[in-house]
C-alpha cells in the first residue's frame, strides 16, 4: 500500500475544496449539488454529501478506498460514490473527477443524445460528448452508463442530471467541465435562432484537431 503521508493529504483535501468551491463561485452548481474527488495514492477523498463546500473546512477531510470503505473522516461521503469509483477503476489516467449540475450542459442532456460537435474545441473532450441515458442519482445503473458514455471521452453528460467530467488533475477536471458547460452553452445560442441552423465540424475534422492540440500551446 502506498501510504501518503497526513500533510500532501491534507494539501489535496484544501486544493479540493478549492476546486469545489470554485463550482459553486462559478455558477456551475447550487446549493449542495454536484461533488468532487481526487485520487491520492492509494485512497480518493472526495466531498462529503449534502453539505454546502463553504461550509466545509481542514477537519472534514472525507477519504475511501477504491472499494469504498471509508478511510478518513466521520461524515457521509458524496451520494455519487458509485459513479467516481466506477470511473476511477475503469480509467487509470482519471485522478479528479468534478461532478455538476451546470445550467446549459443539463439543458443540452434533456435534447440530444450526443453534444454535437459546433465548435474544435470538442476534441479536447476526446470528441463528441455523449449522454449517458437517465438513471436514479447514486445509482450503479448510472455509473454503468456514465462509464459507456465515457469511452474515449474525457467528460460526458448525464441525462435530465448535469456533467461529469475526470482529468489528470483536479485543474484539469475543473477546466473540462467548464469547456463543456461553454460548449454546451455555443450550441444552445447558436440553435436558437429562428429558421437557421448552426454549421457542425466534420468527425475527421475533430479528430485532426485532436491531433493537432497535443502540441498546442508552450514546449
Ligand atoms: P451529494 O451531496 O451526495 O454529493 O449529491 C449531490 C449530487 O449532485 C447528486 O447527484
Ligand atoms: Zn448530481
Amino acid at each position: 500500500m502506498e501510504q501518503l503521508n497526513s500533510v500532501d493529504r491534507q494539501a489535496a483535501w484544501t486544493r479540493l475544496l478549492e476546486i469545489a468551491r470554485r463550482t459553486a463561485d462559478e455558477g456551475l452548481i447550487v446549493g449542495t449539488a454536484g461533488n468532487v474527488s481526487v485520487r491520492v495514492g492509494d485512497e480518493i477523498l472526495v466531498t462529503p454529501s449534502g453539505i454546502p463546500y463553504d461550509r466545509l473546512g481542514p477537519g472534514d477531510l472525507t477519504a475511501v478506498s477504491p472499494d469504498g470503505r471509508r478511510t478518513a473522516g466521520t461524515l457521509r461521503p458524496t451520494s455519487e460514490l458509485p459513479m467516481h469509483l466506477a470511473l476511477y477503476a475503469a480509467a487509470p489516467e482519471a485522478r479528479a473527477i468534478v461532478h455538476t449540475h451546470a445550467v446549459h450542459a443539463t439543458a443540452v442532456s434533456t435534447l440530444v443524445r450526443e453534444l454535437p460537435p459546433i465548435h474544435y474545441m470538442t476534441a479536447a473532450l476526446g470528441g463528441p460528448v455523449r449522454v449517458a441515458p437517465y438513471a436514479r442519482y447514486g445509482s450503479q445503473e448510472l455509473a454503468a452508463g456514465m462509464r459507456e458514455a465515457l469511452r474515449d471521452r474525457s467528460a460526458c453528460l448525464l441525462r435530465n442530471h448535469g456533467t461529469m467530467a475526470y482529468g489528470a488533475s483536479l485543474d484539469q477536471a475543473y477546466e473540462r467541465t467548464a469547456l463543456l458547460e461553454w460548449l454546451c452553452r455555443l450550441w444552445l445560442t447558436a440553435n436558437s435562432v429562428p429558421g437557421m441552423t448552426p454549421a457542425l465540424l466534420d468527425p475527421a475534422e475533430v479528430a485532426a484537431v485532436g491531433e493537432q492540440l497535443r502540441g498546442y500551446g508552450q514546449r
